[in-house]
């Protein structure tokens, strides 16, 4: 746990540089605005402890998988999140002395990634190796209004000499990822062009050995702008051009105590929005026009978009500086990583934060991500998430197909980017299938939230029964128990695998087929649809509804009726039952223990029974939440992000406050205070989603019965107040909750 962070109630502040803690402020501190994405990096030369990162959404290479022992089924490769070109490089030298954050004296630093206006900024006075004493300020942004563009404002003050300053403005195509699995570069140089203060640089991503690979180019232009003394100055530029970069080189004098400022403008286009032989010339175009509406406009129009934002999906916490910040970190990274605009992009776990995880989609979107933007944002926003999924459904009916499955039956990937697997660890690729039920509830979650059936109707019965007929050949008939089986699973808890029958995933595979069931018997209203719709999926009707039905009226369900409680797998008595206060000299365990033993123990990763008791919380009393809850969370390790947020809710609902704020912190500030120790490799932002969740569902008690938003809230005791807002219909709900009571209102949208 890390404590540099300083509070604030609208800002992340590094106050005085922390270089051994820099990939983590480059990781808090990304910027984004749904296409693009920047880690927290300077602009200028930094040879200490960096991670480069610049992602622009969707963009993706097949990274050949490097496995020791290859399994049938396993993919070739993992569609992966690249680095692209990095766009914000600006080197300077100053009398021939190349500055380098490294090997200066800092004399002076604050780095700020402002949350309510959604830029980065940086004022650090410093000492070069000869002596001289400069103040440097920058401000840059990822534009909310101009999607594909970013500016930077950077200013240069000498305060205790005059000299000649040099600076070289770049884009630099010849990036990498740490994570490539053969340290291969995946970038080849197709065009590029200086003309003065412009230079544009098109890459494209290699070709790959695999057939059908889409190879994807991406079009970076810049321009800059300059005043001293506040006036502007036209200082004639060198082109630079080498291998995979352009660059304008630039001589100015600096004078002591006067500033020299440096405007940079740039756009990434990608061929996933722009024909590859348009792009250059659209990409003038827009450089011109952002060129031309200047950094003071779009730094407004930024900050409107922001605003606009923040009406809707702000929490106001009062009364605890550390948790609004907490919270407020959370909404924005996750308003910056997915806007909902395309349905061809999703959340990543690391967002556009860092390279760790590969693909992009994980459970995480279904169960975590959607409650947050079905709340905050237009209805569209989250039914495109759902239509995502429809498009990769060949996908998962050939996913499965790897596995032995027939007759369409859909078993999505563990990670995905493009609809295909990205994950290779058998236990987790082949048997971490409930992942699959999540896909299904969502349906469900977006329906009864927005009260539109038209997706489950449609598109979504689709994909329910895809789901529901690997449920039905993934069960097999026990003689022995006389009941329907499901074999060498991993449940929720990766801290289990190849268990038998996992509580959570017979839960959700149960419930999958009655809803999709249910689903069958509304489509039946509308005879011609549904019978064009059998037709097209091939569905024998009476045979597999007939299964189905028979699943889930004999589906094994382990539970220890003495103890009152639901068995995460058969077997799970045996265990030694220790609870988590008995080894604190041992966590985390998965960084002190063998993996062995982590199998062997009771510990839990991430909520496992409990998630289920989330999930169809109306099928069970307070009594069954009580009981499993006492039994479960003591033994609960939370070393997945994912977890506290879902302890928080049950533990709201049986009104334990105290436990409650208590895993909600931990939710809330996993990445400011780096908890785990893994921020620099890129920020939790799918657990993010579960912060927000955590008050709304859990303090703020939020549920939907019968079409209507009902609140059940608790104040946590250090907590003035807490309020927030959520679109429901058509109408945003205000909730305050303070000591003296509850207020809600309905706002107009
Ligand atoms: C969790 C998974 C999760 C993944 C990505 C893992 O540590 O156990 O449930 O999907 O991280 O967030």
């Amino acid at each position: 746990m890390k404590n540099y962070i300083k509070q604030d109630e609208w800002a992340v502040i590094e106050e005085g540089f922390h270089p051994e803690f820099n990939e983590v402020t480059e990781s808090l501190m990304s910027l984004g605005n749904g296409r693009m994405g920047q880690r927290g990096n300077f602009e200028e030369k930094y040879s200490g402890k960096t991670l480069q990162g610049n992602y622009i959404a969707g963009v993706w290479f097949p990274d050949k998988t490097r496995v020791g022992w290859w399994k049938n089924g396993y993919p070739n490769y993992f569609a992966k999140v690249i680095n692209a070109t990095n766009w914000i490089g600006l080197d300077i030298e100053i009398d021939e002395v190349e500055l380098d954050l490294a090997q200066c004296e800092i004399l002076q630093f604050m780095r700020v990634l402002d949350m309510k206006a959604g830029t980065l900024k940086r004022l650090c006075t410093l000492r070069m190796a000869n002596g001289h004493e400069l103040e440097i300020e920058s401000e840059r942004f990822c534009s909310m209004s101009h999607d594909e563009a970013g500016m930077i404002n950077y200013s240069i003050r000498p305060l205790n000499f005059v000299g000649k300053l040099k600076l070289t403005s770049y884009l630099d195509g010849d990036v990498s990822n740490r994570d490539a699995n053969h340290g291969e570069k995946f970038w080849e140089e197709i065009d590029k062009e200086v003309l003065g203060s412009e230079a544009y640089l098109c890459m494209k991503t290699k070709v790959s050995p695999w057939e059908n690979v889409p190879r994807f180019t991406i079009t970076s232009g810049m321009r800059m702008k300059f005043f001293q003394e506040d006036k502007p100055i036209s200082p004639s530029s060198l082109p630079v051009k080498h291998d995979k970069y352009v660059a304008c080189q630039y001589e100015l004098p600096l004078v002591t105590e006067e500033k020299t400022i440096i405007q940079k403008f740039v756009v990434n286009l990608s061929s996933e929005n722009h024909a590859v032989d348009q792009q250059l010339a659209y990409a003038k175009k827009y450089l011109n026009e952002i060129y031309h509406l200047g950094f003071e406009v779009l730094l407004g129009e930024h900050k409107d978009a922001w605003a606009k934002k923040w009406e809707l999906n702000d929490i106001v916490i009062s009364g605890d500086v550390a948790a609004q910040q907490g919270i407020r970190f959370n909404i924005f990274h996750l308003q910056q990583t997915y806007t909902g605009e395309d349905p061809r992009l999703n959340i990543g776990p690391k967002g556009f934060t860092g390279e760790k995880y590969g693909g992009v989609t994980y459970w995480d979107t279904e169960a975590y991500c959607l409650p947050f933007y079905l709340a905050t944002a237009e209805q569209k926003v989250a039914r495109n998430l759902l239509e995502y999924r429809y498009k990769h459904l060949q996908k998962a009916i050939e996913n499965a197909g790897l596995l032995g499955f027939d007759s369409g039956a859909a078993l999505y990937p563990m990670v995905t980017m493009n609809g295909e697997e990205c994950h290779n660890e058998w236990e987790i690729t082949f048997e971490e299938i409930h992942r699959n039920g999540a896909i299904a509830y969502a349906i469900y979650d977006y329906t009864r939230y927005t009260g539109d059936e038209s997706y489950l109707l449609g598109h979504g019965l689709e994909v329910l029964i895809g789901i529901s007929r690997f449920w039905s050949q993934r069960v097999n008939w026990s003689e022995a128990k006389q009941k329907f089986v499901m074999l060498g699973v991993t449940g929720p808890n990766e801290y289990e695998n190849n268990v038998n029958n996992n509580w959570y995933t017979n839960t959700i595979a149960q419930w999958t087929l009655r809803y999709t069931l249910a689903g069958i018997e509304k489509a039946k209203t509308d005879t011609e649809t549904w019978e064009a719709l059998k037709r097209k999926l091939q569905f024998r009707e009476e045979e597999e509804t007939g299964r189905w039905a028979q699943i889930v009226a004999e589906i094994h369900l382990p539970e220890d009726k003495e103890k009152g409680v639901f068995l995460q797998q058969d077997g799970f008595l045996d265990k030694e039952l220790l609870t988590v206060d008995q080894i604190p000299e041992h966590r985390p365990i998965n960084q002190k223990w063998s993996w062995d033993r982590i199998l062997r123990s009771c510990f839990i990763k991430q909520a496992d029974v409990l998630q289920g008791l989330y999930f169809f919380e109306e099928d069970y009393s307070l009594e069954q939440l009580q009981r499993n809850f006492d039994f479960y969370e003591p033994m609960t390790v939370h070393e997945s992000s994912l977890s506290p947020c879902v302890h928080t809710i049950l533990a709201c609902k049986l009104k334990r406050v105290d436990q409650a704020y208590d895993l909600y912190v931990r939710t809330a500030r996993l990445d400011l205070d780096d908890y785990n120790n893994d921020t620099e490799d890129g920020l939790h932002i799918t657990a993010m989603a579960g912060a927000w969740m955590a008050v709304v569902k859990g303090f703020g008690g939020m549920r939907i019965q019968d079409g209507s938003l009902s609140f059940d809230p608790v104040l946590p005791e250090s907590w003035k107040s807490y309020s927030f807002r959520v679109g429901f219909r058509g109408l945003v709900k205000e909730v305050k909750v303070s000591k003296e009571g509850v207020e809600i209102k309905d706002l107009k949208r």
